[in-house]
């Protein structure tokens, strides 16, 4: 899904993305100097590997996570929060669901056997 910055008003918009038995609600809401405020939590399950046997399994996920949205490049100063660029006056949820999950699936887990 991608949103159009322009679309993001004071009021905070509210999404859900799914992405298998991962959930993603998120609300944009507009915030000074050209950025978007995300907030957003990641509930649901989440396939990962063990880092010691290497075996498939299951983690419960609950994660919330807060940053702001750049239009283009970002010059300003230090906004107290992560500022990630989106490009093409569009925000992809898409692409900042998938490296949500990429980062944690990038952690260590250890499934049952070996934790
Ligand atoms: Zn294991």
């Amino acid at each position: 899904m991608r949103v159009d910055f322009i679309r993001i008003k004071e009021e905070p918009s509210e999404f859900e993305l799914l992405l298998k038995e991962s959930r993603f609600k998120l609300t944009l809401t507009n915030h000074r100097d050209n950025l978007v405020l995300l907030r957003g939590a990641l509930t649901g399950r989440l396939d990962v590997e063990c880092f010691r046997c290497g075996s498939d399994f299951e983690i419960d996920l609950d994660e919330n996570f807060e940053f702001l949205l750049s239009c283009g490049v970002y010059v300003g100063g230090d906004q107290g929060l992560d500022v990630v660029e989106q490009f093409d006056q569009q925000i992809d949820l898409d692409g900042i669901f998938s490296s949500e999950i990429e980062l944690i699936r990038s952690d260590y887990h250890s499934c049952l056997e070996c934790s």
